[in-house]
C-alpha cells in the first residue's frame, strides 16, 4: 500500500523501526516478565531525537505532527506496545502544554521533552472518575501566591518515571465540568507523591501509577491556560492523542500478521507447511485487510488534525476504535494460528494478545466513543458532501 509519506516521514519511521528491532526486539519478553520500564529504550530513543518528532522546531523539536508521532508509535508498538505507549505518553502528557501553554512555559519545559531529558504524563482519572471525567474529585485551592492540590489520580502512564505531570483539577467545586483546570506540576514539588505501581495484564514495561497530592503547593504561573477550561482543553487533547492509541494497535496487529505468517510457513501439519490450508489463509488474508484499513484510518485522522480541521472528534473515534478492536481480533487469531505454543510464553504472541486490550480501554473506552460517534450521527442533518 502506498501511503504517500513524505521523505521525511519515511525516515522517521525506518528510523523509528530500527530501534525496535535493534533494541526492543531482544528484551521485550524480559520487561514483560519483570515488569520493568525501559529506561535503556528511552534512552536510545532520545539519542535518536525521536522525543523531538512531536515538538515543534522553536523549542528544539522537528516540528513534526501527530502524523510522525503516530509513525514512531506504531512502529515501537509493532515491537512492543508496552514501550510504544511509555514514549507515547510523553506526548499525551506534552500536548496541552504545546496547544494552550505559555510562551515561558513552553520554553521552560518543551526544550527538555524535545530532547528527552525529561519525560512527561497526563493525569486526568480518579477512583470515580474514569470515563465520566467530570466527575473528580481532586482540588486545586487558590491560597498563598498559587493552588493547593489535593487529592489522589489513578492508572496514570509513566506515573513515578516522569519529571513532568498535566494534572487536571477543580478550582470551581460548585460549576461542575467549568469548574476544572490544568497545571503542571513537577515530580519534586513538596506534597506530591506516588502510590502503588499497577500490576497489569498486558503493557507490562510501561508503569502505571497513582498519584498522591496532600496540600501541594504549585506557583499560579503553573496552570496551563484559563482558570475552568481544563475539561474542554481536555476533550480537545484526548480528540489529538486517540490516533495515537490507534496506532500502537496498528503496530501490534502488524506485529502479530507477521508472525502469524512466519509461523504458518513454518509449521508443518499432515506433511505441509499449515499456510497451505484454506482455513488458515482465509484467517491471515483478512487479518492483513483489516490491519491495511486501520493504518488507512488513523493515518487520515493523522493527517486531518495536521492539516489544521477544526473538529475532528469523529475522525479520532473512528481511527482508535476501529484500530484497537482489529488489534484484538487480530492477536486473538494470530493466537489461534500459532495453536498451542500461541498460548505459552515461549513466543511473542500471547503478550501481544494481553498488550492489544489495554487500546479498547483506555483514552475513551470503545463503547463511549461509539456513544460519542452516534451522538454526532444524530445531529447530522441531510446528505454528508
Ligand atoms: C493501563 C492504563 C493506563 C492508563 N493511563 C492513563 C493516563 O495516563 N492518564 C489518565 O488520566 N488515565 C489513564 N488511564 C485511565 C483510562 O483512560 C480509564 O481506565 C478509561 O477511561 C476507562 O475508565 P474506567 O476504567 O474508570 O472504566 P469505567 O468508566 O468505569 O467503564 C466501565 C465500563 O462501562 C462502560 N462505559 C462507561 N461509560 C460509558 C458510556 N458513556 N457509554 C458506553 N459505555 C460506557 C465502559 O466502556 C466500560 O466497559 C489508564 C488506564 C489503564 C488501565
Amino acid at each position: 500500500m502506498e501511503y504517500f509519506l513524505n521523505e521525511q516521514q519515511k525516515m522517521i519511521k525506518s528510523l523509528a523501526r530500527r530501534i525496535a528491532e535493534e533494541k526492543i526486539l531482544p528484551v521485550r519478553a524480559e520487561l514483560d516478565e519483570k515488569e520493568e520500564f525501559p529506561w535503556a529504550i528511552m534512552k536510545d530513543l532520545a539519542d535518536a531525537d525521536m522525543f523531538r518528532v512531536f515538538i515543534p522546531e522553536e523549542y528544539e523539536g522537528l516540528g513534526g505532527g501527530c502524523l510522525e508521532l503516530c509513525l514512531v508509535t506504531e512502529e515501537l508498538s509493532r515491537a512492543c506496545s508496552g514501550v510504544a505507549i511509555s514514549y507515547a505518553a510523553s506526548a499525551l502528557g506534552s500536548f496541552l502544554l504545546l496547544e494552550y501553554g505559555s510562551e515561558e512555559q513552553k520554553r521552560k519545559y518543551l526544550p527538555d521533552i524535545a530532547s528527552g531529558k525529561r519525560l512527561a504524563a497526563f493525569a486526568l482519572t480518579e477512583s470515580t472518575a474514569g470515563s465520566d471525567a467530570s466527575a473528580i474529585r481532586t482540588t486545586a485551592e487558590r491560597e498563598r501566591g498559587g493552588y493547593v492540590i489535593n487529592g489522589t489520580k489513578q492508572f496514570i502512564t509513566n506515573g513515578g518515571e516522569a519529571e513532568i505531570y498535566t494534572v487536571i483539577a477543580l478550582t470551581d467545586k460548585t460549576r461542575g465540568p467549568r469548574g476544572a483546570s490544568a497545571f503542571l506540576i513537577e515530580k519534586d514539588t513538596p506534597g506530591f507523591s506516588f502510590g502503588k505501581k499497577e500490576r497489569k495484564m498486558g503493557i507490562r514495561a510501561s508503569s502505571t501509577r497513582e498519584l498522591i497530592f496532600r496540600n501541594c503547593l504549585v506557583p499560579e504561573e503553573n496552570m496551563i491556560g484559563r482558570e475552568g477550561m481544563g475539561f474542554i482543553m481536555t476533550m480537545r487533547l484526548l480528540d489529538k492523542s486517540r490516533p495515537g492509541v490507534g496506532a500502537q494497535a496498528v503496530g501490534l496487529a502488524q506485529g502479530a500478521l507477521e508472525a502469524a505468517v512466519d509461523y504458518a510457513r513454518n509449521r508443518v501439519q499432515f506433511g505441509h507447511p499449515i499456510i497451505s490450508l484454506q482455513a488458515v489463509q482465509l484467517m491471515l488474508a483478512d487479518m492483513a485487510i483489516q490491519v491495511e484499513a486501520a493504518r488507512l484510518l488513523v493515518y487520515a485522522a493523522a493527517r486531518t488534525i495536521d492539516n489544521g480541521a477544526k473538529k475532528f472528534t469523529e475522525e479520532s473515534a473512528m481511527a482508535k476504535v476501529f484500530a484497537s478492536d482489529t488489534a484484538m481480533k487480530v492477536t486473538t487469531d494470530a493466537v489461534q494460528i500459532f495453536g498451542g505454543v500461541g498460548y505459552m510464553k515461549d513466543y511473542p504472541i500471547e503478550k501481544m494478545m494481553r498488550d492489544a486490550k489495554i487500546t479498547q480501554i483506555y483514552e475513551g473506552s470503545n463503547q463511549a466513543l461509539r456513544t460519542a460517534i452516534a451522538s454526532e450521527l444524530r445531529k447530522r442533518k441531510g446528505m454528508q458532501e
